[in-house]
């Protein structure tokens, strides 16, 4: 769990993502991967401080290691945190939030517009361990605040933005929040997308299988916070063991140096295709943040510097034509993760969702014609014709 380095602090979020977390890499211009579960101590005094430290890097690596704190280096950095700790995936941290704040008793408000592992957790998991969950609407102003038990609530989990639709959640609102603490997942965002931190949230998580690691070839999650906050978490994190291997933690800060320009790419394209999509007969309704038709663009633009590489849309010709269209497209490929290099279409009613009836599925907003989209790093224009052949197909 490393700290970041104030006296960085000038340049751009971008130029960030490439320089942060050289520290302690002894010149090498990529990071070194220190493939070891241990390091040798000189003596048991030595010993001794290792064991009793908070985060040691140099011990134990479910405690700490350096290709790990030199990731979480970068994350903080780019977070404007004081320090990051990463997890083996998105659920590790999630799951090391949840378990390693709330006790029994507690109270958790929580967006109903969230990742489907989020909410099993919240669901499932959370009432076993006597931790009562209310959801809520994220969009609606408020409703955070309203659903406090002052003295229970002990968390406020958000996502934003949001698994189905990229609904978005005012981060000044969350931030502004009294009593119990933030978690924001912001794995669609970014850390270079938004900054929920600078708005007054408490902890920002990110799946940093997606876009952070960005090559479909790391999972890793990954939560930064007050020093405070973080030192808290990690106490728990290294019994709850949901710790990163150094070798995603490799791919992940690789990933990071070359995140600006991906994101900017895939973002131009969402864009072009999200406005392509909303001027076609065979599409009924298109969620992108960037779109002036979304509900919370207005909002988009205050918080979010990127409205990155996500979009849903949906075909009138409903579950026939959904199952056709991700069959038909020659370049997108059918495939359940984001924010990597390849454009990726899933249609959740017949894949992900297809173990819910048709009204389950639009109680968490899946329709039957419901595309969702990561757009990845090919040409802008081939993407577009690709879906237009695509549409066709699918009649
Ligand atoms: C994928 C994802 C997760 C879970 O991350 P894993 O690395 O798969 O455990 C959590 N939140 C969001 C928004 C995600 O997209």
């Amino acid at each position: 769990m490393a700290e970041r380095n104030e006296a960085d602090r000038e340049f751009a979020p971008e130029t960030m993502a490439v320089l942060a977390g050289r520290e302690s890499n002894q010149g090498a211009l990529a990071p070194i991967l220190w493939a070891t579960t241990a390091f040798a101590y000189d003596s048991v005094e030595q010993g001794r401080g290792l064991a009793t430290a908070a985060a040691p890097e140099r011990f134990y690596s479910r405690y700490g290691n350096p290709t790990i704190n030199a990731f979480e280096a970068t994350i903080a950095e780019l977070e404007g945190a004081e320090a990051s700790r990463a997890f083996s995936s998105g659920m590790g941290a999630m799951s090391a939030v949840v378990l390693g704040l709330c006790s029994t008793g507690d109270h958790i408000v929580a967006q109903r517009q969230i990742y489907a592992g989020t909410q099993l957790l919240l669901q499932t998991v959370c009432p076993r361990f006597g931790i009562d969950v209310t959801f809520v609407d994220g969009t609606q102003p408020g409703a955070f605040a309203e659903a406090i038990r002052p003295g229970k609530t002990m968390l406020v989990v958000a996502e934003t933005p949001a698994n189905p639709y990229l609904d978005l959640v005012d981060l000044d609102e969350l931030g502004a929040l009294a009593g119990p603490m933030t978690v924001v997942d912001s794995t669609f965002a970014t850390p270079l997308g938004q900054q929920p931190i600078a708005h007054g949230v408490d902890l920002v998580l990110h799946s940093a299988t997606k876009a952070i690691a960005g090559h479909n070839d790391a999972s890793i999650g990954v939560v930064s916070g007050s020093q405070e906050l973080m030192t808290w978490l990690w106490s728990f994190a290294v019994l709850h063991g949901a710790n990163a291997s150094p070798a995603d933690a490799l791919n992940a800060h690789r990933g990071v140096r070359t995140l600006g320009v991906r994101l900017a790419r895939q973002s131009e394209t969402a864009q072009r295709l999200a406005e392509f999509l909303e001027g076609h007969d065979a599409v009924s309704r298109v969620a992108y943040p960037g779109l002036e038709s979304h509900l919370q663009h207005d909002l988009a633009q205050r918080q979010m510097s990127f409205m990155g590489g996500l979009l849903t849309f949906d075909l009138l010709g409903g579950r026939e034509a959904g199952e056709k269209f991700v069959e038909s497209t020659r370049l997108a490929i059918l495939a359940s993760t984001l924010g990597g290099p390849e454009t990726l279409v899933t249609h959740p009613a017949s894949t992900t969702h297809v173990g819910l009836t048709e009204e389950e599925q639009a109680a968490t907003g899946i329709g039957p014609g419901t595309i969702r989209v990561s757009c990845g790093l090919e040409d802008a224009g081939d993407v577009v014709a690709d879906f237009q052949g695509a549409l066709s197909a699918a009649g």
